[in-house]
């Protein structure tokens, strides 16, 4: 049975209150670990230390701190099967796909160090003679990363890559559901030496380490991923302090097939948001558009598709599907998926858990006869399930497509450059997928529009919500 402390200052400490958590494996639902469970005191300590060490973390040059990163990753690589199969254990996805985000997260480690030698201030010209306006890039101070269980490894790189390279020093809270593998980065981390205090970890619950950490206001910035109820809260919390928040919340991103796509493509493109990490994806295509055109074509192989996915054991290497992350999970799917049917969806495939004996399991699930004004095309689901709506013109499916009140992602399956091009201009979302499946790339922007974000993640944009501007005016 693996245990784990929590990891504050540089060294593995033990909860002053002394309470433990059961971690379970979602497949076969027995305990795999047991973790300490951080209080306000410990979670105050942590911030605490991360603010003791973060002006000399911001005195080192940044080529230093860069490579810190570097040996990080390089330890992540060296140790691939482990980490993804104790991602796999606690978190339920399969075990190719957990070797997809630890392998994803050395990258991420690798691509924010190479900013250590690129991020530059300004020189103005001054309306005064002799007399220079420098703008320099500074780090916020303290950094709370906060993270869902979804993509926990993954995550802790996109919160602590950038806020250590710009110089800022971080707490990260993992999800109650997935600590084991916050525990395993931050023994990466203790390996590579880095300063005590710069990285920390506090496993706990939201209401009490999460809370604590959104209004503390030794916090300059809370950087959230994880659903809209509590980024709200989040937000809310750091009004008191004017602490600055960056928030990445849930999606309920629409896939538009038109007339003219290639349907084996965008049957493989979304059949895989769907059955991708059992469809807890937060960017992946939760309701589809079909042409009327090409409505049976695309029904029948989808249909097809997702009879022949399988669903078992994660870690055996042998399907291409795992269970939900927790029971609670299971019944929100089921109750979605019942009330559709109530309001007049037909099931084509699944719609139910699946037999197992053991295990968070849903079927794969096609939902036919759907329509706009259903629960189902406007609530996060978050499992194996997909609903199809017919459409006849373009300007329906844009229209039904941006009448959601998430703005995270959209994609669109078309030959046409014409319909490209309106698809990227008139789709309300912060990313567009056309005719490849909904996966964004470190380098670039992800961030959501609507009640899914605020601020955003991931290349030269994502690195600058953990800077701040201070301008120096010099008379000479
Ligand atoms: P969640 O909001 O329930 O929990 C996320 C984290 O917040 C957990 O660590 C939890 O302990 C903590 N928390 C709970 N209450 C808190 C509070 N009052 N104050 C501070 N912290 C608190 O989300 P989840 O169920 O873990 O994750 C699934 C959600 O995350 C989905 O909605 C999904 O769409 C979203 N998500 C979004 C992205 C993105 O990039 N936009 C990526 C992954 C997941």
């Amino acid at each position: 049975m693996k245990q784990y402390d929590l990891f504050i200052n540089g060294e593995f400490v033990q909860s002053s209150a002394g309470v433990i958590r059961e971690v379970r494996n979602p497949a076969t639902e027995e305990v795999v670990s047991l973790v300490q469970e951080a209080t306000i005191d410990d979670t105050r300590r942590a911030i605490q230390a991360a603010a003791d060490a973060q002006s000399s973390w911001a005195g080192l040059p940044a080529i230093q701190r860069a490579n810190y990163l570097t040996q990080i990753a390089a330890r992540i690589r060296d140790n691939m099967d482990y980490l993804a199969q104790v991602i796999s254990e606690e978190q339920g996805k399969i075990l190719s796909m957990a070797l997809g985000e630890v392998s994803s997260t050395a990258d991420y480690l690798e691509y924010m160090a190479g900013w250590a030698r690129r991020i530059e201030g300004e020189i103005i010209p001054s309306d005064r003679p002799n007399e220079n306006i420098f703008l320099f890039r500074k780090p916020i101070g303290v950094v709370a990363g906060i993270l869902p269980w979804n993509f926990p490894f993954f995550l802790i790189a996109r919160k602590m890559a950038p806020a250590l390279i710009t110089g800022n020093t971080i707490v990260i809270k993992p999800s109650e559901e997935t600590p084991n593998n916050a525990f395993e980065f931050a023994k990466i981390v203790a390996e590579c030496n880095l300063p005590k205090g710069v990285f920390n970890v506090v496993s706990g619950n939201g209401a009490t380490v999460g809370a604590e950490l959104a209004s503390n206001p030794q916090i300059g910035l809370i950087t959230f991923t994880g659903s809209v109820e509590t980024g709200t809260s989040i937000m809310k919390a750091a009004a008191d302090n004017i602490t600055k928040v960056s928030l990445e919340l849930g999606g309920k991103a629409p896939a538009i097939v038109m007339d003219d796509a290639d349907i084996d493509l965008a049957v493989r493109c979304i059949r895989l948001s769907r059955i991708g990490n059992a469809g807890q994806v937060c960017n992946c295509a939760e309701r589809i558009y079909v042409h009327e055109a090409v409505l049976s074509e695309f029904t029948d192989k989808m249909v097809e598709a997702m009879t022949n996915t399988t669903y078992g054991d994660p870690l055996s290497g042998e399907v291409d599907m795992g269970p939900l992350i927790n029971r609670e999970q299971l019944s929100k799917v089921e109750t979605i998926v019942e009330r559709a049917v109530q309001e007049g969806a037909t099931v084509a495939i699944g719609g139910k858990r699946a037999p197992t004996q053991k295990g968070h399991y849903f079927e794969p699930t096609v939902l036919l006869n759907c329509k706009q004004e259903m629960e189902i095309t406007h609530k996060e689901i978050f499992g194996p399930v997909l609903p199809i709506i017919p459409f006849r013109h373009l300007e329906e499916a844009i229209s039904m497509a941006n009448d959601s009140s998430y703005g995270l992602t959209s994609s669109i399956y078309t030959k046409s450059l014409e319909v490209m091009m309106r698809a990227a201009n008139e789709l309300k979302f912060g990313e567009t997928y056309v005719n490849r499946e909904n996966n964004e790339a470190i380098q670039a922007f992800h961030s959501g529009w609507r009640k899914s974000g605020l601020g955003g993640d991931d290349g030269k944009h994502g690195l600058e919500e953990f800077l701040q501007w201070r301008v120096v005016y010099v008379q000479y």
